[in-house]
């Protein structure tokens, strides 16, 4: 007899509103009690239906409904008490191709639930305790018809209009939003409202037991990840302080390391702290998106950080094995740093001929203060051979220098060796002269010492401590 409780394959109504308690429950999950409370139900169904009181009602058409069972396979459904009900309630329509029209009758059949009359309550008395509310404009379940269209109208719970300044008023209509939201009723709503350049409000009963991730996809996420609550201790506060308190319900993004977390708070806020975008159609008192964007770019500073530090090594460590002849597949592996540089937007020659070589080997050795990734021992020897042979990276090689205090062991090596030279008669031209002479050259433009400055950017990654002048 286990087939007694279940719901029929494609059930007519598919979710009925229990008046008593203003909740919305699914048919199968309705009808699951024992055979006896079925009957139950069924009477209950029908006393209340003759003396008018809260009964089960179709979710669609709000008439009301009976579990019954179907006699041929014994599974059960809700039926219309009246069967010409049937007719005209929005479930009948097979053909339906948007659920809209029932997605808004079941929006507006949970509103008859004791829940929705408490927190309308709250919600009224917590705006009549703020005087910049005008109070013979707080009205609750009136029309309010479109200005440019008077055939459309909504009714919202409680509209009302706030003073802004001395010239300039708020309308606002406050929507109670219990449980299960819709995300096309709140879409109509919402163009509706903005049309009136009105404000659409929605209040929550409590957050607490609320998944947030069940508001992301419409409400909670649209409204910047805030959500406002009128509660007991909300109403307290709008009576204490003589204004509209509400509770803020929010996502708080926190980084850690470089990923994003998003950590639930509440606050009590009062109106007046609140963030109106009328055009947007959002109320918020935390700014999330804005908090979140900046927490993501920093998150990417660090990323972009950190593989720049990685690229560093790289970078060295290829050149280190190449000179000590330890690389394996030079070509396999500079193809793969090639293609690491090019996603940080450095480009590289596409082979690592002499001319790369010769630049690393330049820079190197004068942050080193000697001869590094070369056969060339000192700083002096390394100068010297650039001079004749690396001209056109000279600017880098002196930046290097100066950066990194070298300059100076440059200018003793080259002194020492003057001494000797002197010895043994030879002409000496020295780094102090040729230093003078390269920058005089390099500022005239001298053919012979044009720069090649196409190494800029992957200069900027191996130095970053050295700032670069912009490139005339
Ligand atoms: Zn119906």
């Amino acid at each position: 007899m286990s087939n007694v409780f279940t719901l029929v394959d494609e059930p007519l109504i598919e979710y009925v509103i229990d008046q008593t308690d203003g909740k919305e429950y699914g048919a199968g999950e309705y009808i699951a009690a024992s055979a006896r409370e079925i009957s139950e139900i069924r009477v209950r169904v029908y006393d209340a239906r003759q003396r008018n009181e809260p009964n089960i009602i179709c979710a669609a058409c709000h008439r009301p409904a009976y579990p019954r069972k179907n006699v041929k396979t014994g599974k059960f459904h809700f039926a219309h008490v009246s069967e010409s009900d049937n007719q005209d309630c929005p479930y009948n329509d097979k053909k339906r191709l948007d659920t809209s029209r029932i997605d808004s009758m079941r929006y507006n059949g949970q509103k008859e639930g004791p829940d929705h009359k408490l927190l309308k309550r709250l919600l009224r008395a917590s705006i009549d305790s703020d005087p910049l509310f005008d109070p013979i404009q707080t009205r609750e379940e009136k029309n309010w018809y479109g200005a440019t269209d008077e055939n459309k109208w909504r009714r919202p719970d409680i509209a009302a209009t706030r003073l802004l300044d001395t010239l300039s008023n708020l309308r606002i209509a406050f929507e109670i939003q219990l449980s299960s939201t819709y995300l096309k009723v709140i879409a109509a709503r919402r163009e509706f409202y903005l049309k009136e350049n009105a404000l659409l409000f929605w209040i929550f009963k409590d957050a607490s037991g609320v998944n947030p991730l069940q508001y992301q996809d419409d409400l909670f996420y649209n409204n910047n990840s805030n959500l406002f609550v009128v509660d007991e201790e909300t109403v307290r506060n709008s009576h204490e302080q003589g204004k509209l308190f509400f509770r803020c319900c929010y996502y708080e993004p926190l980084l850690a390391g470089t990923t994003v977390n998003d950590i639930w708070r509440e606050r009590v806020v009062p109106f007046d702290e609140l963030t109106i975008d009328t055009e947007h159609q959002r109320v918020y008192w935390f700014d999330y998106k804005a908090e979140k964007s900046k927490l993501l770019e920093t998150a990417r500073e660090i990323l972009w950080a950190r593989e720049e530090e990685e690229l560093r090594t790289r970078y060295e460590d290829f050149w280190n094995s190449v000179h000590l002849g330890k690389c394996a597949d030079p070509e396999t592996t500079y193809r793969r740093l090639r293609h690491q540089l090019s996603m940080h937007d450095i480009d590289v020659p596409e082979h690592h001929g002499r001319e790369l070589e010769r630049f690393t080997q330049m820079v190197y050795s004068a942050k080193a203060g000697e001869g590094y990734l070369t056969g060339l021992k000192t700083l002096l020897e390394v100068a010297n051979n650039s001079y004749l042979y690396g001209k056109p990276f000279l600017w880098y090689f002196g930046r290097v220098l100066q950066h990194y205090g070298t300059w100076d062991k440059l200018l003793t090596q080259d002194k020492n060796a003057e001494q000797r030279k002197k010895m043994t008669g030879k002409k000496h031209e020295s780094w102090k002269e040729k230093g003078k002479i390269i920058k005089q050259k390099i500022d005239a433009n001298d053919p012979d010492f044009k720069q090649n400055r196409s190494f800029d950017k992957l200069f900027a990654l191996l130095f970053p401590e050295i700032t670069l002048p912009t490139t005339k």
